[in-house]
């Protein structure tokens, strides 16, 4: 089977391409490198388009003929989304249509879609499964859900099926040290973390220390980039099953204080960082935690690498020779 991934040269879209290539599928990648990395295309052939531009995903369907699409390319910096909304709902909805469109003229029916926890909002529970209230405190995650809705609505008019894959906080890189995370600004915890412990000058602070948690910092889901590739798989395999619009929350279901990621990190990279404390970060929910029992349950997906020492030791393996 041929399988188009869009925004396969970005972090998630990279360890993707790798898996499928891997597994035996057939891959073209479509990626406008606005924030992806030219160095991660190791796998398929590479396409160098915008999916807002219908006439170049037009050739790309009709030269490829892939049968499924896997969609990575997403702006995804929640501040961002609060300053700039219109090109969050541009980017992450109105370019998806095109795409959704393009799939549609071109009979290509199976589409896998990158969500995100940040479509719960404020959590009501200690672990956040499916059934979870969908109330996005930013637009990032209103666009994801908008398009969660779109799929619900297509999937429901048209001969397509698609799965939404909601992750938490994604982390970790391939062992072979081929690929990793690297995004300019990095805002994420994990590799602002050892950024710094590589020598970087990056001012690193723990985003508030009052919070209702056991140690006072936010409990976030840390789950490795491979685990949710495996997740993609299992999923693109499920839509040969199953019909319509299905969704799985992804992620460990354990979480981690900021605190203990900081001592996870200095014991990976055998020093001290000396983090200290600074305001909170608008907008960050105290603990967020996955239920994952659906994705176990209906896709049989276990994460291979739950242990944030280990998600750690991979993503330093990378941050200490990033290849970009
Ligand atoms: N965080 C922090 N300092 C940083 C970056 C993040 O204390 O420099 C905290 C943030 O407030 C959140 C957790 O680390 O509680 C994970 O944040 P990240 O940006 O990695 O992912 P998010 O949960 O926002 O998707």
């Amino acid at each position: 089977m041929k399988v188009l991934v869009v925004g396969g040269a970005g972090y998630i879209g990279a360890h993707m391409c790798k898996l499928l290539a891997e597994s035996g599928f057939e891959l073209v990648v479509c990626d406008d490198l606005s924030t992806g990395h030219r160095a991660a295309l190791r796998w398929g052939r590479f396409i160098q388009a915008s999916i807002g531009d219908a006439a170049a995903l037009d050739s790309l369907f009709v030269r490829e003929r892939p049968r499924a699409v896997m969609h990575f390319a997403a702006c995804s910096l929640v501040g961002e989304s609060v300053r700039d909304p219109l090109k969050y709902w541009r980017n992450n909805v109105g370019n998806t249509l095109t795409l959704m469109e393009a799939m549609r003229r071109h009979g290509v029916a199976r589409f896998v879609f990158s969500s995100t926890a940040a479509i719960f909002g404020e959590p009501r529970a200690a672990s956040i499964d499916e059934d979870h209230p969908t109330q996005p405190l930013n637009p990032y995650g209103r666009t994801k859900l908008a398009i969660e809705q779109v799929l619900r609505d297509a999937c429901a008019a048209y001969d397509l099926r698609a799965v939404a894959l909601r992750y938490f906080n994604a982390a970790g890189a391939d062992p072979s040290g081929l690929i990793g995370e690297s995004h300019e600004p990095e805002t994420h915890l994990i590799p602002r973390l050892l950024r710094r412990a590589a020598g970087e000058s990056l001012d690193v602070c723990i985003f508030g220390s009052d919070y209702p948690t056991t140690d006072g910092t936010c409990v976030r889901d840390y789950i490795h980039v491979n685990d949710l590739a495996d997740a993609h798989l299992r999923a693109l395999q499920q839509l040969e099953r199953e019909e319509g619009f299905q969704c799985y929350n992804l992620g460990n279901g354990r979480g981690y204080t900021v605190r203990e990621v900081i001592t996870a990190v200095e014991d990976v990279v055998g020093g001290a960082l000396n983090i200290p404390v600074g305001p909170r970060r608008e907008g960050d929910p105290a603990a967020l935690v996955a239920s994952s029992k659906k994705a176990t349950e209906l896709l049989g997906w276990r994460p291979l690498r739950p242990a944030i020492r280990d998600i750690i030791e991979s993503a330093w393996r990378w941050h200490r020779e990033p290849r970009f």
